[in-house]
């Protein structure tokens, strides 16, 4: 029985990522952080919930002790992320970087001592080719385009932390993954992207990799992308 828990699970790549994988037999944690639209996921699903905010230290320890105490935890899918498009700030960047880099490091160090008990250790974050140099300085690239500074560098921490992960922890595979532009309520105002799903079975693929697989790697459908 494989276990798995993702953050912002509650709607967009993270739900359908949560679908995909109880299809293939996990059993799922949906984090979510609101109870009312995470608990009705779980039931949408046929999931378990814990309240997660990925921004507040309490609730990710309190989020990894439930899933302690029912058993363990073999992968990790590090999903929960906001675009902080809006205004260019100190208090938006605190936000941005709150939520997409420093929320990796609170629910990775709470879980690890969970992932050295698995067979399988996986982790996977959702980052994103918004964070890859070698993307934005590309001008064939439609990345070298896009001004989301905040994003942007949030997402290159996010695929540094895992990188740095996957060093520290050479037991436990750490992947990083850009999931292809995708129709949810993060991209709605640019009226882009394909469906969830299809962006889903990228997540699946690193979250569901052998015991020998590849770590500390950026990827996407097409395979490894430059950093
Ligand atoms: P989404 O539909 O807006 O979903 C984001 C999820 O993150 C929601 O469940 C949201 O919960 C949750 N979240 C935000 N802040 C949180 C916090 N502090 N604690 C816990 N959960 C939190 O967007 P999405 O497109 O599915 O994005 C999922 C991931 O894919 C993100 O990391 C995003 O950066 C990445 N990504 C998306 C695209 C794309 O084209 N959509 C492309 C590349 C990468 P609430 O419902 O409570 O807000």
């Amino acid at each position: 029985m494989t276990v798995t828990l993702i953050t912002g699970a509650n709607k967009g790549i993270g739900f359908e990522t949560a679908r995909q994988l109880l299809e293939l037999g996990h059993v799922v944690y949906i984090g979510a952080r609101d109870t009312g639209r995470g608990e009705r996921a779980a039931e949408t699903l046929g999931a378990r919930f814990v309240p997660l905010d990925v921004t507040d230290d309490t609730s990710v320890t309190d989020a990894l002790a439930t899933i302690a105490a029912a058993g363990g935890l073999d992968v990790l899918v590090h999903n929960a992320g906001i675009l902080a498009a809006d205004t260019l700030d100190g208090p938006t960047a605190l936000r941005a970087f709150d939520t997409n880099a420093a929320g990796i490091v609170r629910v990775t160090e709470a879980a690890l001592p969970l992932l050295r008990e698995s067979a399988n250790p996986t982790v996977v974050t959702v980052s994103s080719s918004m964070g890859s140099f070698w993307a934005v300085t590309n001008p064939d690239r439609p990345e070298s385009t896009m001004p989301l500074a905040l994003y942007a560098a949030s997402k290159a921490a996010a695929t540094m932390l895992t990188v740095q992960y996957a060093k520290a922890h050479p037991a436990i595979k750490f992947n990083a993954v850009e999931p292809g532009t995708t129709a949810t309520d993060m991209t709605a105002a640019f009226g882009i992207g394909r469906p969830p799903q299809e962006s889903a079975a990228v997540v699946v693929r690193l979250a569901t990799l052998p015991a020998d697989g590849p770590t500390g790697t950026l990827q996407d459908e097409s395979g490894t992308l430059p950093f």
